[in-house]
């Protein structure tokens, strides 16, 4: 079995393929350590699970208004048995990961109230939402205003900013455990905690929600075990497990996720509709393959950082760094540099291999944005994906993989097509 003998049929030249063995001949306690954090993870997912007796009259395909839908239910408290929350909603009705942010967002802030961001600027599309871009039906045109302390330039909080930020009129603390397109680095679950303590130890009734996207089953614990009201994701990354081909979810407090639903449906129908469409079992099954795939697309992000920082390119995490969410942004410097490294992803992918990615003005974000993806389930990022916005300091985001050995295979591509180009070298 010549494994080079492979990666050369699928592209990969012998000399990259060496490189990134010698990488990856360094990276095996840090590989061991992220199969123990899965491990750990799959066993709360099967407990709760177990303990929701989660069975095959679960997986049933309820249409029209879907009242009494035991799997929908079942799972909504397998989810917030494994986040340790008192309450879920788990719907394909919630398009995205936007939708979800934007449900939890206008179902828990009403006209007057102030939403504080303490952590810096919110994710992209989040800002037509809150109404920093304008856009209709924002939560600015509905009265809700909004202030941001930005991040110390070391990246830390701004605890004493902070503080003067949190006023009366502040309802909502807003927190994104992930970078997003931006390079300041992701938070831990125990620095959101931390966070979240402070703020509430000047506010005790102020309601926390953690943006969690790409965050989940990363580490042990998730913001909610830690002061959080709500977490809010999209079931196309992490807890989908790549098999959701929609929906997100918002798990917290019942208060708050009552309300989540009552906006998601209609005051007074709240949770008791919502059909499942058939979706259920894909749904159960991501989730509880989930913690496996988390640790594939750690493992990538993880080797990704380490083969290109020898390279010379600033990455973030780096290559040493402990890990908070799946994403890695690696520095290109020049667009030309960005759309090669998105080619090779795209050329390593098991669907859409052979086409090319090109630039295009995404709704929601305000660059150019390049995008390198063959997904089974259209723009799913926990499946291996790479883009960015076109502008400097032209850093792409690198994410996902299904399996490790997929992850492995796009990054080996992507470094081929930055040789082939002629924009890397490779040491001698
Ligand atoms: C992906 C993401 C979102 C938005 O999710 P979509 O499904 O793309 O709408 C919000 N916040 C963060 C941090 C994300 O990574």
């Amino acid at each position: 079995m010549e494994l080079e003998q492979i990666y050369q049929s699928l592209g990969v030249s012998p000399q990259v393929y060496q490189f990134g063995e010698a990488t990856l001949a360094r990276l095996r306690q840090r590989f061991e350590a992220i199969d123990q954090m899965a491990e750990y993870n799959q066993g709360k997912v099967l407990h709760a699970m177990q303990e929701n007796k989660v069975s095959a009259a679960c997986f049933a395909a309820t249409t029209g208004y879907g009242y009494d839908d035991v799997g929908r239910e079942r799972l909504e408290k397998v989810y917030a048995d494994t986040f340790h929350t008192e309450a879920a909603l788990v719907r394909p009705q919630i398009t995205c990961g936007t939708h979800a942010l934007a449900v939890a967002l206008s179902a828990n802030l009403l006209p007057g109230d102030e939403l504080l961001s303490p952590a810096g600027g919110p994710y992209d599309t989040l800002e037509e939402v809150i109404g920093i871009r304008e856009s209709p039906c924002s939560l600015k045109e509905y009265g809700v205003s909004y202030r941001q302390v930005d991040l110390l330039p070391d990246g830390g909080f701004d605890y004493p900013r902070i503080r003067e930020a949190i006023t009366e009129k502040t309802k909502l603390i807003t927190i994104q455990r992930s970078k997003g397109y931006a390079t300041r680095p992701s938070f831990s679950v125990a620095q959101i905690g931390a966070l979240i303590a402070f703020c509430k130890g000047i506010k005790p009734d102020v309601t926390v929600m953690v943006d969690n996207c790409y965050g989940e089953f990363v580490e042990a614990l998730e913001p909610s075990d830690v002061g959080a009201d709500m977490i809010v994701g999209s079931l196309i990354k992490n807890p989908g497990g790549g098999l959701a081909p929609i929906g997100g979810y918002i798990c917290g407090t019942e208060k708050c996720v009552s309300r989540c639903a009552y906006r998601l449906s209609a005051p007074g129908l709240g949770q008791e509709v919502g059909a499942n469409l058939g979706l259920l079992p894909a749904l159960y099954q991501g989730f509880f393959l989930a913690p496996t795939v988390v640790a594939g697309a750690l493992k990538g992000a993880i080797f990704a950082a380490n083969l290109y920082e020898q390279l010379g390119y600033r990455v973030i995490p780096t290559g040493s760094e402990d890990r908070h969410d799946i994403i890695q942004a690696v520095e290109l410097g020049s667009a030309d540099a960005m759309l090669a490294f998105c080619a090779g992803i795209q050329a390593a992918a098991p669907v859409d291999s052979y086409v090319t990615p090109v630039p295009w003005a995404m709704p929601g974000y305000d660059a150019e944005v390049v995008m390198a993806a063959g997904a089974f389930v259209q723009g799913s990022s926990i499946e291996l994906s790479a883009d960015g916005p076109i502008r400097p300091p032209y850093a792409v985001y690198f994410q996902g993989g299904l399996t490790w050995y997929h992850a492995k295979l796009g990054i080996l591509m992507s470094l081929e097509k930055l040789v082939q180009a002629g924009l890397v070298q490779l040491p001698a």
